[in-house]
């Protein structure tokens, strides 16, 4: 059994019930595990065993409920313009639509304006000439707007009768056509039935408006999603389609898809930079804003890394190729983008469930009140008056209760949100991620590489035995070659510098939040803190060190079994902007936390530095788990930023982990948001976005809430034996189309926070 999860486009989603209905058929389907529909973005993601069934099969289930799965695996800019492509083409056909049926849906009005002022003798009445011809022309004008727009409303009632499945467009499938089923046959036979009913008052116009103002809902509404998924668009055309690669001596134009690693590329003043890699000769500024929302260029010189997209200012520079394909930054962010779109906000839930239950309620609420009235009406008005208020409180309730707005509340704010985060330089691996951000109470970082930029410096060497500086520095700098923190690559960078030769090694090993061990021509060496130091029994002069700590350099001891031969002190600089950041996290309430696995005095000389509030110092990688467990038992909502493998287990663990794109990749999988450029500035943004994001949330569900809740009992006619008030159908449909459109733009303006 293989089960692998994929992502599929759905076509053919009118609703959020849709995505319930869908989701119900191909979770029962052979071989399907799990199934996420997201009405927002329509997709599905489905977890499946691939030896049972195929995509094939499974789009297949949902064929006949007027749906399709699409492959969008091969996440080529072609499937996804080609997505675009069909998309426009179909708000292309709306417009077409409406352009006949709008004019329609205003002579109704007009028709039914002036019969209604014409009752309360405010005009006076059609003259008979004309009267007659509008009773002939609206029938027409009804049966012309289904038949240019009622098809999926028609076929949401054919599969309700076919299969028993109810979406949206059942319901207001339903609700129309009984208005002009019931209006036909008054027409029809009005000769006949004139002696019992009042055949003049037929529903033609609700018809032909609701239908009308439904359409142009859905037409803003798809205008309106297009924008919100805009930023994977933006972030494509960012993908460069040439580059201009070093071959044989000569400078040769070459599809960026032909660029391998080790490549070398020259970029000219101007250019985009085609693929990541490393400076090798040159002196330039780079603008990366468009990849990490840095406002200022950046100095690039050798040695300097940078990212695919981005755009060469002034200078030029060379650079060799380091990732192609979909390995660059740039296809991992976009990735990451996607992902986070497509998954659901745990606040989503609530609103799914209620969509789900929402269709059946409702037809079940429609079909009491057309009997209520019927029986509690005839009573009261006699029959005749009662069967047109059944009717319209029938159809008016079917059209109110059409849950759309609450189906697109959360995942058009998410994906604003997302893709807002992703232009500032914030990478949001899923939607609960930013969800729990807003809720963060404490915010811990660890020291090295989080607060300080993680570019430690050998400031000085001191001996403590009969080994020369030289000869410390050579036997650190063989022991650090294999270790991935900062320290050994600050050691061993030391030692080229300075044209120390490196011995070969064995054994290596890494003592995470320690040190490191080898052996070198059969000696075993140690390296590290004091703790090390302190494990192996090592006796040495601990106050000789203290006194060297004092101005917060990190001690970097190296010893035999035996003995202390050297100390190497380090010195890292604080992130320009960390203090900053921090002040404004205090401002917004939130506590700070330094963790870290150095020496208290270093520590809290960096933490004074910055501003922090505590510092917990010597702690191992898995003591800052138990830490920030600690924090969440005294009910705090923790964040936790870090950069290194020793800070993995925390980041999974912490309510939100935040990795520095700068750190290591087991932070980065570790953490559900990745900084970039490992500015932690962005900590305060992703905070504030993801408040603003949870409050345009609130505010969706809200508005989606409020036309239901108070439109049901009103269409019902609950409220008619009270205030004598009745919701006409029109205005049913009416604010159905207004409930959708003021959701996707509430989500929008989002774009525009200032975060
Ligand atoms: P932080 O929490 O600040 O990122 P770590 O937990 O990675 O720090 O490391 C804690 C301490 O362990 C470091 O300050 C350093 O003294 C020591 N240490 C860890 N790895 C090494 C190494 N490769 N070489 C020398 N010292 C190390
Ligand atoms: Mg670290």
């Amino acid at each position: 059994m293989s089960v692998s999860t994929h992502t599929y486009h759905v076509k053919g989603m009118h609703c959020a019930s849709c995505a319930v209905v869908i989701e119900r058929t191909l979770q029962k389907a052979l071989g399907v595990e799990a199934v996420q529909v997201n009405y927002g973005t329509e997709t599905a993601t489905i977890h499946f065993d691939d030896t049972q069934t195929t995509i094939a099969l499974l789009s297949q289930q949902i064929a006949p409920l007027g749906y399709t799965l699409r492959d969008t695996a091969k996440k080529e800019n072609t499937v996804i313009s080609s997505i675009k492509k069909e998309k426009e083409d179909e708000l292309y056909e709306f417009k077409i639509k409406l352009f006949w049926v709008l004019p329609l849906a205003f002579l109704s009005v007009i028709i039914m304006g002036w019969d209604t002022l014409a009752e309360f003798a405010v005009l006076k009445g059609m003259p008979d000439v004309i009267a007659v011809f509008v009773h002939h022309l609206l029938p027409i004008m009804a049966t012309a707007t289904i038949f240019l727009v009622g098809k999926p409303y028609a076929l949401g009632v054919y599969r309700f009768v076919r299969y028993g499945k109810a979406n949206m467009d059942t319901l207001i499938g339903i609700g129309t056509c009984t208005a002009f089923v019931y209006s036909f046959i008054l027409t029809a036979f009005e000769n006949v039935l004139k002696k019992y009913l009042n055949v003049a008052l037929t529903y033609y116009d609700v018809t032909i408006v609701v239908l009308a103002f439904i359409t142009l809902g859905k037409y803003l509404e798809m205008k309106s999603k297009l924008k919100t998924g805009d930023a994977i668009e933006k972030l494509l055309h960012l993908q460069a389609k040439t580059a201009f690669v070093f071959k044989d001596g000569a400078i040769v134009e070459t599809p960026v898809n032909a660029v391998v690693p080790d490549d070398i590329v020259m970029i000219k003043p101007g250019a985009q930079i085609p693929v990541d890699g490393v400076v090798v000769s040159g002196d330039t500024y780079v603008d990366e804003a468009m990849i990490t929302g840095e406002p200022l260029p950046i100095h690039k010189k050798p040695g300097d890394e940078v990212i695919g997209g981005t755009i060469n200012t002034t200078g030029t520079c060379t650079y060799r190729v380091t990732k192609v394909g979909s390995e660059t930054m740039l296809a991992h962010i976009i990735r990451m983008v996607e992902d986070a779109e497509n998954s659901k906000a745990p606040i989503q839930a609530l609103a799914d469930k209620i969509a789900g239950i929402f269709v059946p309620l409702v037809l079940v609420v429609a079909f009491m009140t057309l009997g209520v009235w019927l029986v509690v009406g005839t009573h009261y008005f006699g029959f005749n008056r009662a069967l047109s208020f059944s009717i319209v409180s029938f159809v008016g309730v079917l059209i109110i209760a059409c849950p759309c707005a609450l189906g697109l509340a959360t995942p058009t704010a998410i994906v604003v949100g997302v893709g807002k985060g992703a232009r500032e330089g914030i990478l949001i691996k899923d939607a609960a991620a930013l969800q729990m951000l807003h809720k963060v109470t404490t915010v811990v970082m660890d020291k090295t590489g989080t607060i300080t930029n993680g570019k430690p410096e050998i400031i000085a060497v001191k001996q403590f035995g009969a080994v020369s500086q030289s000869e410390i520095i050579s036997l650190l700098a063989s022991l650090e070659v294999r270790s991935e923190h900062p320290i050994g690559a600050a050691v061993v960078a030391y030692a080229q510098k300075n044209n120390i030769e490196l011995k070969p090694f064995e054994q290596f090993e890494a003592f995470q939040g320690k040190g490191v061990r080898a052996l070198i021509n059969n000696v075993e060496y140690i390296a590290g803190n004091e703790r090390l130091i302190n494990d192996w029994h090592i006796t040495y002069d601990k106050e000789a060190i203290k006194q060297e700590v004092a101005n917060g350099q990190t001690p970097v001891l190296l010893a035999t079994k035996h003995e202390l031969l050297g100390v190497v002190l380090i010195a890292d600089t604080i992130k320009a902007n960390a203090a900053a950041a921090i002040k404004r996290l205090h401002a917004m309430g939130i506590r700070s936390i330094m963790l870290t696995g150095d020496n208290l005095t270093t520590a809290k000389y960096i933490a004074a530095q910055a501003g922090i509030d505590e510092v917990v110092a010597d702690v191992l990688p898995e003591d800052k788990l138990l830490k920030i467990k600690e924090l969440q038992k005294k009910g705090e909502i923790v964040a936790m930023a870090g950069d290194g493998v020793n800070d993995a287990p925390a980041l999974a663990q912490a309510d939100v982990g935040i990795a520095m794109s700068t750190g290591t990749d087991v932070a980065i999988e570790s953490a559900g948001i990745t900084l970039l450029h490992g500015d932690i500035s962005k900590i305060v943004k992703a905070i504030r976005l993801s408040r603003y994001t949870m409050r345009g949330i609130k505010e969706n569900l809200f508005w989606a809430f409020i036309y239901n809740t108070i439109g049901i009992p009103l269409a019902a006619g609950l409220f008619y034996p009270i205030f004598g008030i009745m919701l006409n159908p029109i205005f049913a449909g009416l604010a159905m189309a207004l409930s959708s459109v003021s959701v996707v733009s509430n989500s929008l303006r989002l774009k525009s926070k200032q975060l």
